[in-house]
């Protein structure tokens, strides 16, 4: 396979993951042209609670002002929509399981644009075993897999799901709450220290992240941040 790439870059070159477009961009290794480059988030510009973007005039995030997330910061790539969320779409659904070297790159690169603390590890959101057994892979680990490798951190599978719940796409925004509550556990009895890295494909509500968040906390985490794909 590793000679014939080169043969299948010439008869079908990479072209950029969001909009099909050639790949003139300067990022080395991702497949990501430079105008969408260009259009992802600025993390400076956005809530660093909940990675919303902001209009300048805005002095409160009308997301999440008045609102409590066991995470303490968030960054996305870009808004749910559009291009992303057709990416996001093939990577979850359609098996496209290699978009996650480009769309975890994107989160490295997000993240190190944070003034965040340094992490101890990465720690993935976690698919129930049902799921993984429908999907045959689990989305949020192979990000965070790319973010650690970029980051030079461990990935540590500190979550566990402790049941199935309904897919959070299907549910109004008090539901997603209720379905997500005491959905996960640590996955052992040994006490977490430090700053982990929480790794999710997408932030809706923040009622996922903010349960996952609020485990690691219990097993003794100091603090959690949270990457996304899409917000
Ligand atoms: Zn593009
Ligand atoms: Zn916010």
């Amino acid at each position: 396979m590793k000679l014939l790439t080169p043969l299948l870059d010439l008869f079908f070159p990479p072209r950029c993951i969001f909009c099909r477009g050639p790949l003139d961009c300067e990022q080395q290794g991702v497949e990501i042209c430079q105008s969408c480059y260009d259009g992802l988030l600025d993390p400076r510009q956005c809530c660093s609670r909940c990675s919303h973007p902001l209009l300048k005039q805005e002095r409160f995030c009308p997301v999440c002002h008045g609102r409590f997330f066991a995470f303490k910061g968030a960054c996305a790539l870009n808004v749910y929509r559009g291009n992303l969320k057709q990416v996001v779409h093939r990577y979850k659904y359609k098996d496209k399981r290699h978009l996650a070297h480009t769309l975890g790159r994107l989160a490295a690169g997000q993240i190190k644009r944070c003034n965040w603390p340094n992490f101890k590890a990465v720690v993935p959101v976690p698919l129930h075993p049902l799921r993984l057994a429908e999907r045959g892979y689990d989305q949020a680990f192979l990000l965070a897999e790319v973010i650690a490798a970029d980051l030079q951190l461990p990935v540590q599978r500190h979550l566990i799901r402790t049941r199935a719940t309904i897919s959070q796409t299907k549910l109004d925004s008090m539901s997603r709450w209720d379905n997500v509550r005491d959905a996960f556990a640590p996955s052992s009895c040994v006490a977490l220290s430090g700053n982990i890295l929480l790794v999710d494909d997408l932030l809706t509500t923040g009622a996922t992240a903010h349960n996952a968040a609020e485990t690691l906390l219990f097993a003794g985490a100091d603090s959690v941040y949270l990457a996304v794909v899409g917000r």
